[in-house]
């Protein structure tokens, strides 16, 4: 792939970074990513993955923009209120960067739908708020042998990892962690529960590094690591995760082979498990 004119100076301080390079800068136009939700983490998410030159970004929400989003969700502005999520997302990412090809799923995850969708990607990235999505996706990425960024907010909390499990034997997926779903109504959705907006910037930006990490192949993975930031404390830790050989998902006996089980739920919730 060679580069115009104008990419050679838009991706100049990418092309200069040894690590990237011209090699990786051309990577990165050749990829596709899959984004869950254009909120909170979907946002900074989408908005750094454009400029980044993510060749081509799908984008799966079947919201609308309402004005309790926009304290947070820094793709979408005032004038695009009541406009479905995506579309004004897409707009945004085009007025960043021509480069990018933007494809609009205005849907939402189901079990139906998601390995179909996730087969045109060669990553996906979990931006979504429901713990359903979470755990249909962490199956649909297994099954579909796509690794995974996922992060997750509440209140002043958030949680990061990388899942591919399917790779080799080693890697630990969501449910070596979280089991399964937590009861409904355990824990507060991000709407019940609130969420400082800029903690959403903070994890969706941190989940964009680690999408270009793994697009170019370079640093330490997180899969195998929980990152976890406690912003009123101003730490960050990172916890050590291993495959569990019980895993339903990816242990020794596995007893979710298909996603026919996500077929059942019903009841939503939002947030950190
Ligand atoms: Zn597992």
């Amino acid at each position: 792939m060679s580069f115009g004119e104008s990419q050679v100076e838009r991706y100049a301080r990418h092309i200069i970074l040894q690590e990237v390079g011209g090699q990786g800068q051309a990577k990165l136009l050749e990829s596709k990513v899959l984004i869950v939700g254009a909120g909170g983490l979907g946002s900074p998410l989408l908005l750094y993955l454009a400029a980044a030159g993510v060749g081509m970004l799908g984008i799966v929400d079947d919201d609308r923009v309402s004005l309790s989003n926009l304290q947070r969700q820094v793709i979408h502005t005032n004038d695009a209120l009541g406009v479905p999520k995506v579309e004004s997302a897409a707009r945004a990412i085009k007025a960043i960067n021509p480069d990018v090809a933007v494809m609009c799923h205005e849907e939402r995850l189901t079990a139906e739908n998601a390995l179909n969708l996730i087969s045109a990607y060669d990553l996906v990235a979990d931006g979504s708020d429901n713990f359903e999505t979470r755990f249909l996706l962490n199956d649909a990425c297994y099954f579909g042998r796509k690794t995974l960024v996922s992060a997750a907010i509440l209140r002043f909390d958030g949680q990061l990892s990388t899942y591919k499990a399917y790779a080799a034997k080693g890697q630990p997926c969501y449910r070596c962690i979280f089991r399964e779903p937590p009861p409904p109504g355990l824990i507060p959705s991000c709407a019940e529960g609130g969420i400082l907006g800029a903690v959403a910037g903070s994890m969706g930006s941190l989940q964009s590094t680690e999408v270009l990490k793994e697009l170019l192949g370079i640093g330490e993975s997180l899969s195998g690591t929980l990152l976890i930031y406690d912003a009123l404390g101003a730490t960050f830790r990172n916890v050590r995760i291993k495959p569990d050989p019980t895993c339903p998902l990816c242990g020794d006996n596995p007893t979710i082979t298909d996603l026919s089980s996500h077929l059942l739920a019903t009841d939503e919730v939002c947030a950190v498990p």
